[in-house]
């Protein structure tokens, strides 16, 4: 096992990071800018290393100042988290190539699976069922686009395989925008992402977001660890998650499941990980796959007692999974609610001091947070502040102790989204569960409606 491992992250993760290691009694290295001193897991670690001023470019995703703060604290590994350098495979290659373990898949997995036009033909062919689309990038031909739009069905949804942050898609409902519209998007994919291939999918209506989390180590063992229903999003950001997904029959699950493991031990892969799904008529369509942890790893980590964050040390210290698919039970449900600092209705950031935090507690009650009384929200990154869950035997269960949990929880400076997620919890069609990826979305311009009128 590791001796030391540096952290290359900041805010909840990065304390969650720590926490694992210190479980496994690994000394640990913080990294971070100018506005994160005073932050918890700075203090929490046994060593800090300030890496640059305030903006992410020049701190967060300074790869040379990350590299050399490994090198003179003499740390093993380089734990990334999720976001800023988590998914760079030519940062996990410089790490490598430095001497030290990245902790995540191969350097050229990650690169596979970020493109997502070979993400895909490699799903495909590892027998994983996805969107029905055009054969890879789009032609220059327009004939043959048009050809391909027509094959496929309008409407149809144009998107970079260099894309990300639910951004470089267009969707198209007649011939009559398609040319134009796929122009559009080569143009801002080229500028967003600096490559402008395209590709061509289906458009669904109405599906649900259910991911299949995946763990696999380097000897060739690979096991799926269940759904998380991730529907409930706005602007394509999730803003609540459970486990199990609502209503899914489990012969279901465990097929694609099953489908998952086995495209992991076809692509070598290693680490944790997470297959995105559109799930819509009982069907399972690969989106893409995040080869790191996800923000809603603690959903899955409560109903199957497998510390995550934990295995993907324990892999990348070249462990064999130390259980097989049939030992892992799936008990209760768990949901996730992330608070951001933010305007709840407006859900404009709302960064800045935090005069009074008051965090729940009792039965089936975690908060995932960095935050503390007197904590100042820095303005220069993601507007999460932490994350509530809760567990119970039953989803109704889970679903009560998160309305107790959040009505204990006493936030004050700022502005939060707990109210939204108060208004949330006692949603009938929430409550009912099921809901797609438009249900939001569609809630919230209906609020604004009742607003107006
Ligand atoms: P990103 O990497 O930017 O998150 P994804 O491919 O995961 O991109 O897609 C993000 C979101 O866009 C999905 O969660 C879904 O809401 C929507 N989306 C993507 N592809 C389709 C599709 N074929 N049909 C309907 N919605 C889609």
């Amino acid at each position: 096992m590791f001796e030391k491992i540096l952290i290359a992250n900041r805010g909840e993760i990065a304390l969650r990071i720590l926490r694992a290691c210190r479980e496994l009694g690994i000394r640990t290295v913080a990294v971070h800018s100018t506005a994160d001193t005073e932050a918890k897991y700075v203090k929490l670690a046994d060593e800090s290393v300030c890496i640059g001023p305030p903006a992410s470019s020049l701190s967060y995703l300074n790869v040379p100042a990350i590299i050399s703060a490994a090198e003179v604290t003499d740390a093993q590994a380089i734990h990334p988290g999720y976001g800023f350098l988590s998914e760079n495979a030519d940062f996990a290659e410089r790490v490598e190539r430095s001497g030290f373990v990245f902790i995540g898949p191969r350097p050229e997995t990650i690169r596979l699976m970020g493109d997502k036009v070979s993400a895909k033909d490699a799903m495909k062919a590892a027998g994983v069922p996805c969107v029905p689309g055009s054969d890879g990038a789009l032609p220059d031909d327009p004939k043959e686009i048009v050809r391909i739009a027509r094959a496929i069905g309008y409407p149809v949804i144009v998107k970079a395989a260099g894309g990300g942050g639910g951004r470089g898609m267009r969707v198209v409902h007649t011939e009559a925008a398609l040319i134009n519209a796929v122009t559009t998007t080569q143009g801002e994919a080229l500028a967003a992402f600096g490559n402008p291939v395209v590709y061509m999918e289906k458009f669904l209506e109405n599906p649900r977001h259910v991911e299949i989390q995946v763990l696999a180590d380097e000897h060739g063992n690979a096991v799926y660890l269940g759904e998380r229903d991730c529907s409930m999003q706005r602007r394509h950001q999730k803003v609540i998650e459970e486990a199990p997904a609502p209503g899914i029959p489990r012969k279901l699950i465990a097929k694609i499941g099953e489908r998952c493991a086995d495209a992991c031990r076809r692509i070598n892969y290693r680490g944790a990980g997470t297959f995105e799904f559109l799930y819509e008529n009982d069907e399972f369509y690969f989106i893409e796959m995040n080869t790191r942890v996800q923000v809603e790893h603690p959903v899955t980590e409560l109903i199957t007692g497998v510390d995550i964050v934990q295995a993907q040390i324990r892999i990348a210290a070249g462990e064999k999974l130390w259980f097989k698919q049939n030992q892992i039970e799936f008990r209760g449900h768990a949901i996730e609610c992330r608070i951001n600092a933010e305007d709840p209705f407006r859900f404009t950031p709302s960064p800045g001091r935090i005069t009074n935090w008051h965090t729940p507690g009792g039965p089936g009650v975690r908060v995932d947070s960095h935050v503390y009384n007197g904590y100042t929200v820095p303005p220069h990154y993601d507007s999460m502040i932490g994350k509530l869950i809760s567990y119970g035997d039953t989803r109704e269960q889970a679903i009560r102790r998160m309305r107790i949990a959040l009505s204990e929880m006493a936030i004050d400076g700022i502005k939060t989204n707990v109210p939204l997620h108060q208004e949330l919890m006692l949603d009938g069609r929430f409550i009912e569960g099921g809901t797609s990826i438009h249900y939001l979305e569609h809630m919230l311009a209906d609020r604004n409606e009742v607003k107006k009128a």
